[in-house]
């Protein structure tokens, strides 16, 4: 903890510090990936605190993912403002309505739903409507997607048609599926994620009472990721401030990807107008990836289109050099795969923590062939937003024993009575499922169970660290807290996620793969506005690196396929050997990454990145470098190498490359 308030804003920069200490009035951060936003509104709220100028419980911090808040509420504790409610907008208004309810409505708030593909796939059973696995997902996104945008069941088909949605069925099944599970719901006393906000936003319309008690409560808001806040989450805000100012809101317009829900960055870019006298500040230090991929990330902004594109501010790197991006064309998705986990394995070995590797694609379907390489090549992974954590068996198992071991008191099982710590015993209770603190040999399924349970663990580690005296009992509350706000602890090994899920999180090597057109552009983006969305995305998952950034597609789907794919055209005059886009474009002529980085244009063919032979082996070219030349994991071997080449060719009398 910080001696001082005034330590807290150290290791800030100018403008960063200016946020940190307006902490009155409307405040509004617009600034690129990686310049630090959430770190000044983190440290903002610290400071604020340890001045005594916020009270803690009067402070309320939306983040976009329970992870963020998560990171959140454990920097605040470490910078000695702990006991501020850092949450997701969900998990907030969850909170509040368990509060008010008995008051609003009457009686306990009905319990979350906490298998909601499960509803939906009865729903369908009852409708008669047969959906294999993706489709289920699919129309699943299609009832939250109906519910944020509040269009009932009824309306779903001519709503879904208006917005150019590309729908997994029929949209009158779809229309009757989503009925269904309203209706399964209501049966069974359950309310879903999305109820909670409307729910919430309907008690604090309604009960002038409430609403006054919440702004009692609290005084001061800040809001993480504001480019996608939803119009419903917008009016709960609204409601929470009442005609208060107290706000600070920090976004990246460019980083607006969840349009599709109904998100839209005009509340950001109109912060101004709606705020006169709002502190404005703009951030342009990126203090997060190495000049190589901010030259990637620029160029990919120098391409963007639309309202978003307008407020856009090239990042300038604080870091030192790293390596240039490495990009890799496959024959097939298998191969994509089988290569990436290669070259996770070589990152592995060369001591980065598997846990700061992340596979980033566009759609949840594009994992499982990535789940197979790694587990392969013995890769320990973990998948973020696809499968929830409280849901796997295992968990829900522990979960169980710990309640009955807390219940007991932790004394009358022999086995625990000699376990004194908290840890010790939650590690004594997975024990007797034959869970042991070394990993077991091998990988898949075995490896998967293990890990989770480990994370368990340290999060019952993490848990007494910041609550030394905290009881099994104790534990067991936060996991019930956790699971109901679906925030999961982190698993070690390797993030598969998609690039929505990726949003605010940065890991020091970066893979995005699948990048073909019809994947990102997805074919479904039709219009010029979903197209510049899908650019977006691109640019999100680019930012995500700290170092290392490998970018690669497959050319067709199977093995032996035709080679029908190409890749995305947002590479297009950044990537070693494509032309620009639009001639006269601002990109064309390319101040993108290629030229400089070391790759030499050639049409239909590529040079090795180390000694720049023109490759012609199909291995060699989508690792771009030759077999003979090692790989680009040394910074200072390429230097090296080429001085090297270039000296025998020297000797040889032929002229360096
Ligand atoms: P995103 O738009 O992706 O959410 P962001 O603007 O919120 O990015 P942060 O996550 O706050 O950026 O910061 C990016 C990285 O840079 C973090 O690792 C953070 O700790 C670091 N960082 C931010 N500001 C500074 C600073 N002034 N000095 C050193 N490191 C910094
Ligand atoms: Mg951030």
């Amino acid at each position: 903890v910080p001696a001082s308030a005034d330590a807290v804003l150290d290791g800030l920069d100018p403008e960063q510090r200016e946020v940190a200490t307006a902490l009155s009035g409307p405040v509004c951060v617009l600034a690129g990936a990686g310049t630090g936003k959430t770190r000044a509104i983190t440290h903002r709220i610290a400071y604020g605190v340890r001045s005594g100028m916020l009270q803690p419980s009067s402070v309320l911090a939306v983040t976009f993912t329970n992870r963020a808040a998560g990171e959140m509420r454990g920097r605040l504790r470490q910078l000695g403002a702990g006991g501020v409610q850092a949450r997701t907008f969900h998990s907030a208004a969850l909170r509040q309505l368990q509060y008010f309810w008995p008051k609003a409505v009457g009686g306990e708030l009905p319990r979350l739903v906490d298998r909601k593909v499960q509803i939906v796939a009865e729903a369908a059973a009852r409708c008669r409507v047969r959906l294999d696995r993706n489709e289920l997902r699919d129309v699943t996104g299609e009832i939250e997607w109906a519910k944020v945008t509040q269009t009932v069941p009824e309306d779903y088909p001519a709503a879904a048609a208006k917005s150019g949605r590309e729908v997994p069925r029929d949209p009158a099944e779809i229309a009757g599926v989503y009925g269904t599970y309203e209706q399964l719901k209501r049966e069974r006393g359950l309310i879903d994620f999305e109820d909670v906000l409307l729910l919430t936003v309907g008690v604090l319309q309604d009960r002038h009472d409430i609403a006054d008690t919440v702004r009692r409560q609290y005084q001061h808001f800040v809001v993480d990721e504001y480019q996608d806040v939803s119009p419903l989450q917008q009016r709960l805000l609204e409601l929470w401030l009442g005609d208060r100012d107290n706000l600070c809101v920090v976004g990246d317009a460019s980083q607006t990807i969840y349009s599709f829900t109904g998100a839209t960055p005009d509340h950001l870019l109109n912060f101004r107008t709606r705020h006169p006298h709002a502190t404005v500040v703009k951030l342009v230090r990126d203090y997060r990836s190495t000049p190589e991929v901010v030259h990637l990330a620029n160029g990919l902004l120098s391409q963007a289109r639309g309202r978003a594109a307008e407020s856009r501010l090239e990042l300038v790197s604080q870091r030192g050099h790293g390596p240039q991006p490495v990009y890799g064309e496959y024959a097939d998705e298998p191969a994509e795969a089988e290569g990436t986990a290669r070259r996770v394995r070589e990152l592995i070995d060369s001591g980065v923590p598997a846990s700061e590797i992340a596979i980033l694609y566009r759609i949840n379907a594009q994992s499982e062939v990535y789940e197979q390489a790694l587990a392969d090549a013995g890769v320990p992974y973990q998948l973020r937003g696809a499968e929830r954590f409280f849901e796997r068996p295992e968990v829900r198992e522990a979960g169980l024993l710990l309640r009955g071991a807390a219940r007991a008191g932790g004394h009358s099982d022999p086995q625990l009575a000699d376990a004194e710590d908290v840890p010790s015993q939650v590690r004594a209770v997975l024990s007797t499922r034959g869970w042991t603190p070394e990993p077991p040999a091998g990988s898949g399924a075995v490896r998967d169970r293990w890990e989770s349970l480990a994370a368990l663990v340290r999060l019952a580690e993490d848990f007494v660290r910041a609550r030394p005296d905290a009881t099994l009992g104790d534990l067991v509350a936060e996991l019930d807290e956790r699971a109901s706000a679906q925030h999961a602890p982190t698993v070690e090994g390797v993030t598969l996620a998609s690039l929505h899920a990726a949003k605010g999180l940065e890991w020091d090597a970066v893979f995005l793969v699948g990048l073909t057109e019809g994947m990102l552009p997805i074919t479904y983006a039709k219009t010029d506005e979903q197209v510049e969305e899908e650019r977006r995305l691109l640019y999100v998952g680019v930012t995500r690196a700290r170092v290392h950034l490998s970018l690669s597609w497959a050319l067709s789907r199977a093995p032996g396929g035709r080679p029908s794919r190409r890749p995305t055209r947002f590479l297009n005059g950044l990537r070693p050997g494509s032309a620009a886009p639009r001639p006269g474009s601002p990109a064309a002529g390319g101040r993108g990454g290629v030229e400089r980085g070391g790759a030499r244009k050639r049409r239909g063919s590529a040079r090795c990145r180390v000694c720049g032979r023109t490759l012609t082996d199909a291995g060699e070219i989508k690792l771009m470098r030759c077999e003979d030349c090692p790989s680009e994991l040394d910074e200072g071997l390429y230097e090296r190498l080429r001085d090297w080449r270039a000296e025998q060719a020297r000797q040889l009398g032929q002229p360096a490359f």
